[in-house]
C-alpha cells in the first residue's frame, strides 16, 4: 500500500480554466500576504494563477477577491 498520501497537492488551487490572468488579472497574487502565489504561461501560451510556494495562512482574499470564483483554498481538517 503507497504511504505517500496528498503530499504534492497545495492548499491553494486555481481552475486554469475559469482564471483570466490571460487578460492581465492578478488579483490573487496582489491580495496575498505571503506572496505564496504566482502567475504562470501554461503550454498553450495562455496564463494562470498557481500556488508556487506551500505556505499558507487560510486568510481567503485570495479565493474571496477572485473575480472569477477560479480560486479554491482547501483548509486542513485541522484547522477548521
Ligand atoms: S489564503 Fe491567504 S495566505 Fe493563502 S494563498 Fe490565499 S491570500 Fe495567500
Ligand atoms: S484572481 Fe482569479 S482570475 Fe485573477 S489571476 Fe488570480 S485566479 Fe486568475
Amino acid at each position: 500500500m503507497p504511504l505517500a498520501q496528498t503530499a504534492t497537492s497545495v492548499p491553494v488551487t486555481i481552475d486554469d480554466a475559469k482564471c483570466i490572468a490571460d487578460k492581465g488579472c492578478t488579483v490573487c497574487v496582489d491580495v496575498c500576504p505571503l506572496d505564496v502565489l504566482r502567475i504562470k504561461e501554461l503550454a498553450d501560451g495562455t496564463k494562470t494563477a498557481y500556488m508556487k510556494y506551500d505556505e499558507c495562512w487560510y486568510c481567503m482574499p485570495c479565493e474571496a477577491d477572485c473575480p472569477t470564483g477560479a480560486v479554491t483554498v482547501t483548509i486542513p481538517y485541522l484547522l477548521k
